[in-house]
Protein backbone atom coordinates (compact mmCIF):
# COMPACT_ATOMS: atom_id res chain seq x y z
CA UNK A 1 0.00 0.00 0.00
CA UNK A 2 2.79 2.26 0.89
CA UNK A 3 4.15 1.23 -2.50
CA UNK A 4 1.31 2.46 -4.80
CA UNK A 5 0.49 6.09 -2.32
CA UNK A 6 4.56 6.58 -2.61
CA UNK A 7 4.45 5.86 -6.35
CA UNK A 8 1.68 8.35 -6.96
CA UNK A 9 3.12 10.54 -4.48
CA UNK A 10 3.91 13.27 -7.54
CA UNK A 11 0.52 13.32 -8.31
CA UNK A 12 -1.04 13.74 -4.85
CA UNK A 13 2.15 16.53 -4.51
CA UNK A 14 1.02 18.44 -7.54
CA UNK A 15 -2.93 18.45 -7.07
CA UNK A 16 -2.63 18.97 -3.13
CA UNK A 17 -4.93 22.21 -3.46
CA UNK A 18 -7.52 19.96 -4.54
CA UNK A 19 -7.11 17.02 -2.65
CA UNK A 20 -7.25 19.43 0.57
CA UNK A 21 -11.16 20.76 0.09
CA UNK A 22 -12.26 16.95 -1.31
CA UNK A 23 -10.51 15.65 2.19
CA UNK A 24 -12.36 18.09 4.22
CA UNK A 25 -15.16 17.58 2.23
CA UNK A 26 -15.42 13.63 2.82
CA UNK A 27 -15.14 13.74 6.53
CA UNK A 28 -17.86 15.96 6.60
CA UNK A 29 -19.71 13.34 4.76
CA UNK A 30 -18.75 10.34 6.46
CA UNK A 31 -20.04 12.62 10.35
CA UNK A 32 -23.04 13.75 8.73
CA UNK A 33 -23.96 9.47 7.79
CA UNK A 34 -23.74 9.34 11.40
CA UNK A 35 -25.81 11.80 12.71
CA UNK A 36 -29.73 10.29 11.74
CA UNK A 37 -29.18 7.08 13.82
CA UNK A 38 -27.91 9.29 16.95
CA UNK A 39 -31.17 11.77 16.12
CA UNK A 40 -33.69 9.02 16.38
CA UNK A 41 -32.48 7.83 19.62
CA UNK A 42 -32.39 10.86 20.78
CA UNK A 43 -36.50 11.30 19.41
CA UNK A 44 -37.40 7.91 21.14
CA UNK A 45 -36.00 9.06 24.54
CA UNK A 46 -37.67 11.97 24.55
CA UNK A 47 -40.95 10.30 23.60
CA UNK A 48 -40.88 7.81 26.36
CA UNK A 49 -39.79 10.23 28.50
CA UNK A 50 -42.96 12.26 27.86
CA UNK A 51 -41.32 15.58 27.11
CA UNK A 52 -41.76 15.48 23.48
CA UNK A 53 -43.16 19.63 22.30
CA UNK A 54 -44.24 21.20 19.19
CA UNK A 55 -40.25 22.76 19.59
CA UNK A 56 -38.38 19.71 20.46
CA UNK A 57 -40.41 17.91 17.32
CA UNK A 58 -39.98 20.72 14.80
CA UNK A 59 -36.08 20.51 15.67
CA UNK A 60 -35.75 16.71 15.20
CA UNK A 61 -37.45 16.90 12.44
CA UNK A 62 -35.69 19.89 10.28
CA UNK A 63 -32.50 17.79 11.52
CA UNK A 64 -33.80 14.54 9.79
CA UNK A 65 -34.56 16.50 6.61
CA UNK A 66 -31.63 18.71 6.55
CA UNK A 67 -28.80 16.21 7.37
CA UNK A 68 -29.81 13.91 4.02
CA UNK A 69 -30.13 16.94 2.04
CA UNK A 70 -26.67 18.37 2.81
CA UNK A 71 -25.28 14.82 2.50
CA UNK A 72 -26.43 14.83 -0.92
CA UNK A 73 -25.14 18.28 -1.83
CA UNK A 74 -21.79 17.68 -0.12
CA UNK A 75 -21.41 14.37 -2.26
CA UNK A 76 -22.30 16.26 -5.15
CA UNK A 77 -19.70 18.48 -5.03
CA UNK A 78 -16.76 15.57 -3.96
CA UNK A 79 -18.02 13.15 -6.81
CA UNK A 80 -17.85 16.20 -9.03
CA UNK A 81 -14.08 16.43 -7.86
CA UNK A 82 -13.02 13.31 -7.66
CA UNK A 83 -14.13 12.03 -10.91
CA UNK A 84 -11.99 15.33 -11.96
CA UNK A 85 -9.24 14.09 -10.82
CA UNK A 86 -9.16 10.56 -11.63
CA UNK A 87 -9.79 11.81 -15.36
CA UNK A 88 -6.55 14.41 -14.70
CA UNK A 89 -4.42 11.14 -13.51
CA UNK A 90 -5.41 9.18 -16.54
CA UNK A 91 -4.53 11.66 -18.94
CA UNK A 92 -1.38 12.16 -17.16
CA UNK A 93 -0.31 8.26 -16.84
CA UNK A 94 -1.14 7.46 -20.06
CA UNK A 95 0.60 10.43 -21.90
CA UNK A 96 3.56 10.00 -20.00
CA UNK A 97 3.43 6.38 -20.76
CA UNK A 98 3.24 7.10 -24.41
CA UNK A 99 6.14 9.84 -24.12
CA UNK A 100 8.27 6.73 -22.72
CA UNK A 101 7.03 4.14 -25.41
CA UNK A 102 8.88 6.82 -28.37
CA UNK A 103 12.12 6.81 -26.53
CA UNK A 104 12.53 2.74 -26.28
CA UNK A 105 14.58 1.15 -28.64
CA UNK A 106 14.55 -2.10 -30.30
CA UNK A 107 15.89 -4.22 -27.54
CA UNK A 108 12.80 -3.00 -25.63
CA UNK A 109 10.02 -3.80 -28.40
CA UNK A 110 11.83 -7.36 -28.86
CA UNK A 111 11.24 -8.11 -24.79
CA UNK A 112 8.03 -6.67 -24.28
CA UNK A 113 4.54 -8.06 -26.52
CA UNK A 114 2.62 -5.41 -27.98
CA UNK A 115 -0.70 -6.54 -25.93
CA UNK A 116 1.77 -6.78 -23.04
CA UNK A 117 2.40 -3.22 -23.53
CA UNK A 118 -1.29 -2.30 -24.41
CA UNK A 119 -2.41 -3.90 -21.21
CA UNK A 120 -0.57 -2.25 -18.83
CA UNK A 121 -1.27 1.00 -20.08
CA UNK A 122 -5.05 0.03 -20.24
CA UNK A 123 -6.35 -2.94 -17.66
CA UNK A 124 -3.11 -1.96 -15.39
CA UNK A 125 -3.68 1.84 -15.55
CA UNK A 126 -7.26 1.57 -14.82
CA UNK A 127 -6.49 -0.01 -11.71
CA UNK A 128 -3.62 2.65 -10.30
CA UNK A 129 -6.43 5.77 -11.15
CA UNK A 130 -8.91 3.95 -9.35
CA UNK A 131 -6.39 3.59 -6.29
CA UNK A 132 -5.64 7.03 -6.32
CA UNK A 133 -9.40 8.07 -6.57
CA UNK A 134 -11.97 5.40 -5.39
CA UNK A 135 -10.05 3.38 -2.74
CA UNK A 136 -7.86 6.31 -1.33
CA UNK A 137 -12.08 7.80 -0.75
CA UNK A 138 -12.59 4.30 0.77
CA UNK A 139 -10.02 4.24 2.86
CA UNK A 140 -10.23 7.60 4.37
CA UNK A 141 -14.53 7.89 4.27
CA UNK A 142 -14.71 4.47 6.20
CA UNK A 143 -11.39 4.56 8.54
CA UNK A 144 -13.38 7.94 9.62
CA UNK A 145 -16.49 6.09 9.75
CA UNK A 146 -15.82 3.40 11.77
CA UNK A 147 -13.57 6.18 14.34
CA UNK A 148 -16.43 8.36 14.50
CA UNK A 149 -19.15 5.91 15.06
CA UNK A 150 -17.27 4.36 17.66
CA UNK A 151 -16.53 7.83 19.51
CA UNK A 152 -20.16 8.82 19.49
CA UNK A 153 -20.68 4.99 21.03
CA UNK A 154 -18.03 5.60 23.75
CA UNK A 155 -18.39 9.00 24.50
CA UNK A 156 -22.17 9.33 24.72
CA UNK A 157 -23.89 5.97 25.23
CA UNK A 158 -20.75 4.25 27.18
CA UNK A 159 -17.57 2.79 26.73
CA UNK A 160 -18.41 -0.37 28.48
CA UNK A 161 -20.68 -1.53 26.08
CA UNK A 162 -18.47 -0.69 22.72
CA UNK A 163 -15.78 -2.57 24.07
CA UNK A 164 -17.84 -5.68 24.45
CA UNK A 165 -19.54 -5.42 21.36
CA UNK A 166 -16.84 -4.31 19.21
CA UNK A 167 -13.22 -5.88 20.22
CA UNK A 168 -14.36 -9.14 18.44
CA UNK A 169 -14.40 -7.32 14.55
CA UNK A 170 -10.58 -6.74 14.32
CA UNK A 171 -9.73 -10.28 14.69
CA UNK A 172 -12.50 -11.25 12.28
CA UNK A 173 -10.70 -8.58 9.77
CA UNK A 174 -6.96 -9.50 10.69
CA UNK A 175 -7.57 -13.14 9.80
CA UNK A 176 -9.88 -12.22 6.40
CA UNK A 177 -6.76 -9.42 5.39
CA UNK A 178 -3.99 -12.59 6.28
CA UNK A 179 -5.68 -14.86 3.79
CA UNK A 180 -6.62 -12.04 1.33
CA UNK A 181 -3.03 -11.51 1.09
CA UNK A 182 -2.06 -15.18 0.02
CA UNK A 183 -4.84 -14.10 -2.95
CA UNK A 184 -1.77 -11.81 -4.61
CA UNK A 185 -0.17 -14.45 -6.24
CA UNK A 186 -3.35 -15.24 -8.01
CA UNK A 187 -3.95 -12.16 -9.05
CA UNK A 188 -0.76 -12.00 -10.49
CA UNK A 189 -1.31 -15.07 -12.82
CA UNK A 190 -4.64 -13.35 -13.60
CA UNK A 191 -2.76 -10.51 -15.02
CA UNK A 192 -0.39 -12.80 -17.32
CA UNK A 193 -2.72 -14.73 -18.58
CA UNK A 194 -5.05 -12.00 -19.44
CA UNK A 195 -1.89 -10.25 -21.51
CA UNK A 196 -1.32 -13.27 -23.05
CA UNK A 197 -4.94 -13.23 -24.35
CA UNK A 198 -5.06 -9.92 -25.45
CA UNK A 199 -1.33 -10.57 -27.74
CA UNK A 200 -3.47 -13.48 -29.04
CA UNK A 201 -7.02 -11.53 -30.04
CA UNK A 202 -4.15 -8.94 -31.73
CA UNK A 203 -2.43 -11.39 -33.60
CA UNK A 204 -5.52 -12.83 -35.20
CA UNK A 205 -7.16 -9.40 -36.04
CA UNK A 206 -3.93 -8.89 -37.63
CA UNK A 207 -3.11 -11.58 -39.52
CA UNK A 208 -7.32 -12.01 -40.32
CA UNK A 209 -6.13 -12.06 -44.09
CA UNK A 210 -3.73 -15.02 -43.92
CA UNK A 211 -6.21 -16.97 -41.58
CA UNK A 212 -9.31 -16.52 -44.15
CA UNK A 213 -6.63 -17.63 -46.80
CA UNK A 214 -5.88 -21.09 -45.58
CA UNK A 215 -9.36 -21.03 -44.07
CA UNK A 216 -7.77 -20.84 -40.61
CA UNK A 217 -10.55 -19.71 -38.65
CA UNK A 218 -11.47 -22.96 -37.31
CA UNK A 219 -8.31 -23.42 -35.55
CA UNK A 220 -7.34 -20.02 -34.82
CA UNK A 221 -10.45 -19.63 -32.99
CA UNK A 222 -9.76 -22.75 -31.27
CA UNK A 223 -6.62 -21.61 -29.83
CA UNK A 224 -8.76 -18.06 -29.15
CA UNK A 225 -11.19 -20.34 -26.72
CA UNK A 226 -8.40 -21.65 -25.05
CA UNK A 227 -6.49 -18.22 -24.44
CA UNK A 228 -10.13 -17.32 -22.97
CA UNK A 229 -10.61 -20.42 -20.74
CA UNK A 230 -7.47 -20.08 -19.53
CA UNK A 231 -7.91 -16.47 -18.30
CA UNK A 232 -11.62 -17.49 -17.05
CA UNK A 233 -10.00 -20.39 -15.13
CA UNK A 234 -7.81 -18.27 -13.67
CA UNK A 235 -9.90 -15.55 -12.65
CA UNK A 236 -12.55 -18.23 -10.79
CA UNK A 237 -9.48 -19.48 -9.08
CA UNK A 238 -9.28 -16.18 -7.14
CA UNK A 239 -13.10 -15.57 -6.71
CA UNK A 240 -13.66 -19.04 -5.34
CA UNK A 241 -10.97 -18.14 -2.98
CA UNK A 242 -12.59 -14.74 -2.19
CA UNK A 243 -15.95 -17.18 -1.59
CA UNK A 244 -14.12 -19.17 1.00
CA UNK A 245 -13.37 -16.79 3.11
CA UNK A 246 -15.33 -13.77 2.60
CA UNK A 247 -18.38 -15.38 4.69
CA UNK A 248 -16.24 -15.86 7.46
CA UNK A 249 -16.34 -12.09 8.76
CA UNK A 250 -20.04 -12.40 8.64
CA UNK A 251 -20.33 -15.05 11.69
CA UNK A 252 -18.34 -12.88 13.42
CA UNK A 253 -19.90 -9.67 13.00
CA UNK A 254 -23.71 -11.65 14.47
CA UNK A 255 -21.64 -12.57 17.58
CA UNK A 256 -20.74 -8.55 17.72
CA UNK A 257 -24.63 -7.82 17.11
CA UNK A 258 -25.80 -10.45 19.84
CA UNK A 259 -23.19 -9.24 22.22
CA UNK A 260 -24.41 -5.55 22.02
CA UNK A 261 -28.17 -6.95 22.43
CA UNK A 262 -27.21 -8.86 25.34
CA UNK A 263 -25.22 -6.58 27.17
CA UNK A 264 -27.22 -3.54 26.18
CA UNK A 265 -30.28 -4.77 27.74
CA UNK A 266 -28.31 -5.82 30.17
CA UNK A 267 -27.09 -1.91 31.24
CA UNK A 268 -30.78 -0.55 30.22
CA UNK A 269 -31.75 -3.19 33.18
CA UNK A 270 -29.03 -1.62 35.41
CA UNK A 271 -30.08 1.75 33.73
CA UNK A 272 -26.65 3.21 32.48
CA UNK A 273 -28.14 3.48 28.96
CA UNK A 274 -31.60 4.21 27.52
CA UNK A 275 -33.78 2.37 25.25
CA UNK A 276 -33.00 5.54 23.14
CA UNK A 277 -29.41 4.93 23.45
CA UNK A 278 -29.79 0.87 22.73
CA UNK A 279 -31.51 1.54 19.51
CA UNK A 280 -28.87 3.94 18.50
CA UNK A 281 -26.00 1.84 19.62
CA UNK A 282 -27.34 -0.85 17.74
CA UNK A 283 -27.87 1.37 14.60
CA UNK A 284 -24.09 2.10 15.09
CA UNK A 285 -23.03 -1.65 15.41
CA UNK A 286 -24.70 -2.23 12.17
CA UNK A 287 -23.38 0.62 10.30
CA UNK A 288 -19.98 -0.36 10.95
CA UNK A 289 -20.38 -3.23 9.17
CA UNK A 290 -20.35 -2.21 5.93
CA UNK A 291 -16.64 0.44 6.06
CA UNK A 292 -15.35 -2.51 7.76
CA UNK A 293 -15.70 -4.84 4.66
CA UNK A 294 -15.15 -1.88 2.33
CA UNK A 295 -12.02 -1.66 3.88
CA UNK A 296 -11.00 -5.36 3.99
CA UNK A 297 -11.95 -5.78 -0.05
CA UNK A 298 -10.62 -1.96 -0.68
CA UNK A 299 -6.80 -3.36 0.92
CA UNK A 300 -7.44 -6.90 -1.16
CA UNK A 301 -7.94 -4.37 -3.71
CA UNK A 302 -4.50 -2.65 -3.73
CA UNK A 303 -3.30 -5.40 -3.82
CA UNK A 304 -4.03 -6.04 -7.41
CA UNK A 305 -3.47 -2.16 -7.83
CA UNK A 306 0.25 -2.71 -6.13
CA UNK A 307 0.80 -4.98 -9.03
CA UNK A 308 -0.45 -2.92 -11.80
CA UNK A 309 1.33 -0.17 -10.38
CA UNK A 310 5.11 -2.24 -10.39
CA UNK A 311 3.92 -3.40 -14.07
CA UNK A 312 3.14 0.03 -15.30
CA UNK A 313 6.22 1.07 -13.28
CA UNK A 314 8.51 -1.66 -14.64
CA UNK A 315 8.04 -0.17 -18.60
CA UNK A 316 8.83 3.88 -16.75
CA UNK A 317 11.72 2.27 -14.95
CA UNK A 318 13.04 0.74 -18.53
CA UNK A 319 15.76 2.60 -20.26
CA UNK A 320 17.30 2.53 -23.80
CA UNK A 321 20.20 0.60 -24.50
CA UNK A 322 20.34 2.84 -27.61
CA UNK A 323 20.44 6.63 -26.31
CA UNK A 324 22.00 10.28 -26.73
CA UNK A 325 24.55 11.07 -24.09
CA UNK A 326 25.45 14.72 -22.60
CA UNK A 327 28.00 14.81 -25.24
CA UNK A 328 26.49 13.83 -28.37
CA UNK A 329 28.12 15.17 -31.78
CA UNK A 330 25.17 16.74 -34.40
CA UNK A 331 25.74 15.63 -37.85
CA UNK A 332 23.90 16.83 -40.98
CA UNK A 333 25.83 15.16 -43.52
CA UNK A 334 29.08 13.04 -43.93
CA UNK A 335 31.56 11.88 -46.36
CA UNK A 336 32.29 8.59 -45.44
CA UNK A 337 31.50 5.96 -43.62
CA UNK A 338 33.23 3.05 -42.65
CA UNK A 339 31.94 -0.82 -41.16
CA UNK A 340 35.05 -2.34 -39.22
CA UNK A 341 34.72 -5.92 -38.51
CA UNK A 342 31.13 -5.04 -37.39
CA UNK A 343 29.45 -8.27 -35.34
CA UNK A 344 25.99 -8.56 -34.22
CA UNK A 345 23.69 -10.53 -32.77
CA UNK A 346 20.31 -9.46 -31.95
CA UNK A 347 19.83 -9.26 -27.99
CA UNK A 348 17.76 -12.53 -27.57
CA UNK A 349 20.10 -14.88 -29.78
CA UNK A 350 22.96 -16.89 -29.43
CA UNK A 351 24.72 -16.21 -32.50
CA UNK A 352 25.76 -13.69 -34.89
CA UNK A 353 23.29 -12.28 -37.39
CA UNK A 354 26.28 -11.08 -39.56
CA UNK A 355 29.72 -11.70 -38.66
CA UNK A 356 33.24 -9.47 -39.59
CA UNK A 357 31.77 -6.76 -41.63
CA UNK A 358 34.15 -4.12 -43.03
CA UNK A 359 33.54 -2.14 -46.11
CA UNK A 360 33.41 1.59 -46.85
CA UNK A 361 30.96 4.19 -48.68
CA UNK A 362 31.79 7.20 -49.82
CA UNK A 363 29.32 9.99 -50.39
CA UNK A 364 27.43 10.17 -53.94
CA UNK A 365 28.14 6.09 -54.00
CA UNK A 366 25.14 4.02 -54.85
CA UNK A 367 25.95 -0.10 -52.93
CA UNK A 368 24.14 -2.86 -54.18
CA UNK A 369 23.52 -5.47 -51.45
CA UNK A 370 22.54 -9.22 -52.62
CA UNK A 371 22.25 -12.69 -51.10
CA UNK A 372 20.32 -15.57 -49.96
CA UNK A 373 17.23 -14.70 -48.01
CA UNK A 374 18.16 -14.80 -44.22
CA UNK A 375 22.06 -13.78 -45.10
CA UNK A 376 21.58 -10.89 -42.97
CA UNK A 377 21.57 -8.06 -45.79
CA UNK A 378 18.62 -6.34 -43.49
CA UNK A 379 20.04 -6.51 -40.10
CA UNK A 380 23.27 -4.78 -41.85
CA UNK A 381 21.85 -1.72 -43.61
CA UNK A 382 19.56 -1.56 -40.81
CA UNK A 383 22.90 -0.65 -38.27
CA UNK A 384 22.42 2.92 -40.04
CA UNK A 385 19.28 3.37 -38.07
CA UNK A 386 20.59 2.38 -35.19
CA UNK A 387 17.86 0.30 -33.39
CA UNK A 388 20.65 -1.84 -31.39
CA UNK A 389 23.97 -1.39 -30.73
CA UNK A 390 26.46 -3.09 -32.82
CA UNK A 391 27.77 -6.16 -30.50
CA UNK A 392 31.60 -6.10 -32.09
CA UNK A 393 33.65 -4.02 -33.98
CA UNK A 394 32.62 -0.43 -34.98
CA UNK A 395 30.54 1.86 -37.34
CA UNK A 396 32.19 5.43 -38.23
CA UNK A 397 30.75 8.23 -39.84
CA UNK A 398 34.03 10.25 -40.65
CA UNK A 399 36.27 8.64 -38.96
CA UNK A 400 33.82 9.23 -35.53
CA UNK A 401 32.37 6.76 -34.30
CA UNK A 402 28.10 6.20 -34.85
CA UNK A 403 27.59 6.30 -31.13
CA UNK A 404 28.65 9.95 -30.73
CA UNK A 405 26.33 11.07 -32.52
CA UNK A 406 23.08 12.29 -31.44
CA UNK A 407 20.54 9.22 -32.21
CA UNK A 408 18.09 11.56 -34.48
CA UNK A 409 20.63 12.96 -36.30
CA UNK A 410 22.10 10.25 -37.59
CA UNK A 411 18.27 8.88 -38.24
CA UNK A 412 17.82 11.78 -40.10
CA UNK A 413 20.50 11.02 -42.43
CA UNK A 414 18.87 7.98 -43.71
CA UNK A 415 15.87 7.71 -45.71
CA UNK A 416 14.76 4.00 -45.01
CA UNK A 417 12.53 2.00 -47.07
CA UNK A 418 11.59 -1.11 -44.81
CA UNK A 419 10.68 -4.58 -46.62
CA UNK A 420 7.63 -4.74 -44.75
CA UNK A 421 5.74 -1.49 -45.31
CA UNK A 422 3.57 0.62 -42.82
CA UNK A 423 1.36 2.48 -44.07
CA UNK A 424 -0.88 4.59 -41.66
CA UNK A 425 -4.85 5.04 -41.69
CA UNK A 426 -4.10 8.63 -43.47
CA UNK A 427 -4.44 9.80 -47.01
CA UNK A 428 -1.83 8.88 -49.52
CA UNK A 429 -0.50 12.60 -49.59
CA UNK A 430 -0.25 12.40 -46.00
CA UNK A 431 1.49 8.69 -45.99
CA UNK A 432 4.29 10.37 -47.87
CA UNK A 433 4.77 13.13 -45.84
CA UNK A 434 5.04 11.69 -42.86
CA UNK A 435 9.07 11.53 -44.83
CA UNK A 436 9.12 15.26 -43.84
CA UNK A 437 6.04 17.14 -42.86
CA UNK A 438 7.04 20.42 -43.89
CA UNK A 439 7.50 19.56 -47.78
CA UNK A 440 6.42 22.14 -50.48
CA UNK A 441 3.65 20.55 -53.28
CA UNK A 442 6.62 20.64 -55.12
CA UNK A 443 8.93 18.13 -53.37
CA UNK A 444 5.63 16.32 -53.50
CA UNK A 445 5.51 16.26 -56.97
CA UNK A 446 8.70 14.79 -57.19
CA UNK A 447 9.26 12.26 -54.82
CA UNK A 448 6.05 10.81 -56.52
CA UNK A 449 8.10 10.89 -59.98
CA UNK A 450 11.04 9.33 -58.39
CA UNK A 451 9.39 6.79 -57.09
CA UNK A 452 7.42 6.18 -60.27
CA UNK A 453 3.99 6.48 -58.41
CA UNK A 454 2.82 9.29 -60.74
CA UNK A 455 1.67 6.69 -63.08
CA UNK A 456 -0.46 4.76 -60.04
CA UNK A 457 -2.29 8.63 -59.29
CA UNK A 458 -4.93 8.30 -61.76
CA UNK A 459 -6.27 5.06 -60.56
CA UNK A 460 -6.74 5.97 -57.50
CA UNK A 461 -10.22 7.40 -56.58
CA UNK A 462 -9.17 10.43 -55.31
CA UNK A 463 -5.95 10.89 -56.39
CA UNK A 464 -3.27 11.29 -53.69
CA UNK A 465 -6.12 12.28 -51.33
CA UNK A 466 -6.98 8.77 -51.16
CA UNK A 467 -7.68 7.47 -47.82
CA UNK A 468 -5.54 4.25 -46.95
CA UNK A 469 -6.99 1.44 -45.27
CA UNK A 470 -5.97 -0.27 -42.20
CA UNK A 471 -2.39 -1.72 -43.11
CA UNK A 472 -2.77 0.10 -46.63
CA UNK A 473 -5.83 -2.89 -47.69
CA UNK A 474 -6.60 -0.28 -50.44
CA UNK A 475 -3.18 -0.03 -52.40
CA UNK A 476 -1.47 -2.77 -53.88
CA UNK A 477 1.72 -4.36 -52.90
CA UNK A 478 3.67 -2.38 -55.95
CA UNK A 479 1.77 0.70 -55.33
CA UNK A 480 2.88 0.14 -51.27
CA UNK A 481 6.01 0.07 -52.51
CA UNK A 482 6.14 3.25 -54.60
CA UNK A 483 4.47 4.89 -51.73
CA UNK A 484 6.83 3.80 -49.38
CA UNK A 485 10.29 4.89 -51.89
CA UNK A 486 8.49 7.95 -52.29
CA UNK A 487 8.07 8.63 -47.94
CA UNK A 488 11.71 8.42 -48.11
CA UNK A 489 12.18 10.34 -51.02
CA UNK A 490 10.62 13.32 -49.81
CA UNK A 491 13.12 13.73 -46.74
CA UNK A 492 15.51 13.66 -49.55
CA UNK A 493 18.57 12.12 -47.61
CA UNK A 494 21.94 11.56 -47.78
CA UNK A 495 21.55 7.69 -47.64
CA UNK A 496 18.60 6.13 -49.17
CA UNK A 497 18.30 2.35 -48.36
CA UNK A 498 15.80 0.76 -50.11
CA UNK A 499 15.53 -2.68 -48.46
CA UNK A 500 14.27 -5.23 -51.04
CA UNK A 501 11.93 -2.14 -52.19
CA UNK A 502 11.18 -3.43 -55.53
CA UNK A 503 10.18 -6.97 -55.09
CA UNK A 504 6.24 -5.94 -55.54
CA UNK A 505 7.27 -3.64 -58.85
CA UNK A 506 7.91 -4.59 -62.83
CA UNK A 507 10.78 -4.73 -64.49
CA UNK A 508 10.30 -1.95 -66.26
CA UNK A 509 8.91 0.33 -63.11
CA UNK A 510 12.45 -0.74 -61.62
CA UNK A 511 14.20 0.60 -64.61
CA UNK A 512 12.07 3.62 -64.64
CA UNK A 513 12.74 4.01 -60.75
CA UNK A 514 16.63 3.26 -60.38
CA UNK A 515 16.80 5.75 -63.53
CA UNK A 516 15.62 8.45 -61.51
CA UNK A 517 17.89 7.60 -58.45
CA UNK A 518 20.66 8.11 -61.03
CA UNK A 519 19.43 11.74 -62.71
CA UNK A 520 17.69 12.75 -59.40
CA UNK A 521 19.98 11.71 -56.37
CA UNK A 522 23.32 12.52 -57.92
CA UNK A 523 25.98 13.21 -55.25
CA UNK A 524 23.70 11.56 -52.56
CA UNK A 525 23.90 7.56 -51.27
CA UNK A 526 21.61 5.09 -52.39
CA UNK A 527 21.85 1.50 -50.82
CA UNK A 528 19.88 -1.24 -52.66
CA UNK A 529 19.16 -4.52 -51.12
CA UNK A 530 17.91 -6.59 -54.52
CA UNK A 531 16.58 -9.79 -55.65
CA UNK A 532 16.90 -8.54 -59.11
CA UNK A 533 20.32 -8.24 -60.37
CA UNK A 534 19.32 -4.99 -62.86
CA UNK A 535 18.01 -3.32 -59.88
CA UNK A 536 21.65 -2.98 -59.13
CA UNK A 537 23.83 -3.89 -61.80
CA UNK A 538 25.32 -0.08 -62.51
CA UNK A 539 26.03 -0.19 -58.56
CA UNK A 540 29.70 1.41 -57.70
CA UNK A 541 30.47 -1.49 -55.26
CA UNK A 542 27.62 -4.55 -54.74
CA UNK A 543 28.09 -6.95 -51.80
CA UNK A 544 27.33 -10.37 -51.69
CA UNK A 545 26.11 -11.65 -48.25
CA UNK A 546 26.19 -15.03 -47.34
CA UNK A 547 25.72 -16.57 -43.61
CA UNK A 548 25.62 -12.80 -42.18
CA UNK A 549 29.43 -12.47 -43.89
CA UNK A 550 30.28 -10.54 -47.27
CA UNK A 551 31.41 -13.29 -49.45
CA UNK A 552 31.94 -11.38 -52.53
CA UNK A 553 32.70 -7.83 -53.50
CA UNK A 554 33.06 -5.76 -56.41
CA UNK A 555 31.24 -3.96 -59.56
CA UNK A 556 28.85 -5.63 -61.60
CA UNK A 557 31.09 -6.75 -64.21
CA UNK A 558 34.19 -7.62 -61.62
CA UNK A 559 31.45 -10.24 -59.74
CA UNK A 560 30.85 -11.87 -63.34
CA UNK A 561 34.07 -12.55 -63.82
CA UNK A 562 34.37 -14.73 -60.10
CA UNK A 563 33.07 -18.07 -59.34
CA UNK A 564 30.73 -17.37 -56.96
CA UNK A 565 27.14 -16.57 -56.06
CA UNK A 566 26.64 -13.53 -58.09
CA UNK A 567 27.85 -15.41 -61.14
CA UNK A 568 25.61 -18.36 -60.45
CA UNK A 569 22.34 -16.10 -59.32
CA UNK A 570 23.24 -14.26 -62.63
CA UNK A 571 23.06 -16.97 -65.23
CA UNK A 572 20.55 -18.48 -63.40
CA UNK A 573 18.12 -15.37 -63.30
CA UNK A 574 18.65 -14.65 -67.81
CA UNK A 575 18.26 -17.95 -68.43
CA UNK A 576 14.81 -18.17 -66.17
CA UNK A 577 13.47 -15.08 -68.91
P1 LIG B 1 17.80 -10.93 -45.08
O1 LIG B 1 17.39 -9.51 -45.08
O2 LIG B 1 19.07 -11.19 -45.80
O3 LIG B 1 16.72 -11.85 -45.55
P2 LIG B 1 17.72 -10.66 -42.23
O4 LIG B 1 18.71 -9.64 -41.88
O5 LIG B 1 16.30 -10.23 -42.28
O6 LIG B 1 18.13 -11.36 -43.58
O7 LIG B 1 17.82 -11.86 -41.23
C1 LIG B 1 19.04 -12.49 -40.95
C2 LIG B 1 18.81 -13.48 -39.80
O8 LIG B 1 18.49 -12.78 -38.64
C3 LIG B 1 17.69 -14.45 -40.07
O9 LIG B 1 18.10 -15.71 -39.61
C4 LIG B 1 16.55 -13.93 -39.22
O10 LIG B 1 15.76 -14.99 -38.77
C5 LIG B 1 17.27 -13.27 -38.06
N1 LIG B 1 16.51 -12.14 -37.54
C6 LIG B 1 15.99 -11.11 -38.22
N2 LIG B 1 15.38 -10.23 -37.41
C7 LIG B 1 15.52 -10.71 -36.16
C8 LIG B 1 15.11 -10.27 -34.87
N3 LIG B 1 14.44 -9.12 -34.71
N4 LIG B 1 15.42 -11.03 -33.81
C9 LIG B 1 16.10 -12.19 -33.97
N5 LIG B 1 16.52 -12.66 -35.14
C10 LIG B 1 16.24 -11.95 -36.24
MG1 LIG C 1 15.71 -8.63 -45.63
Amino acid sequence: MKNIFSKLKWFFVEEWKKYVPMLFLLISISFIALLPAKLLGLSIDTIISKQLTVKSLSLLVVGLILLPVTRYLLSMIYNYMMNYEGQKLTYKLRSNYLDHLFTMDSKFYETYKKGDLISRVTNDMDGMTTAATAMLESIIFNFTNIVFAILIMGLTISWELTLVSITIMPIGLTILNMVRYQKRKYTKIHREIYAEMTEKVLESVEGMRVVHAYVQEEEDLNKQYKAIERDIESWRYIVNYENWFNPLFEVIYGISYFLAFAYGTYLIIRQSITVGELITFVSYVGMLMNPIISMSTVFSQINNATISVDRYDEIMQATPEVHDESFSKPIIDFNRIDFKNVTFKYPFDKQPVIKNIDFSIELGQTIGVVGPTGSGKSTLIRQLLREFNVTGGNIFIDEIPIQEYKIEDVRNLVGYVPQEHMLFRKPVNENIMIGNPNARNEDLDKAVKIADFEKDIIYLTDGLKTMVGEAGSTLSGGQKQRLSIARALIKDPQILILDDSLSAVDATTEQNIVEHLKEFRQGKTNIIVAHRFSAIREADQIFVMEKGMITQRGTHSELLKQEGWYKNQYIQQITMK
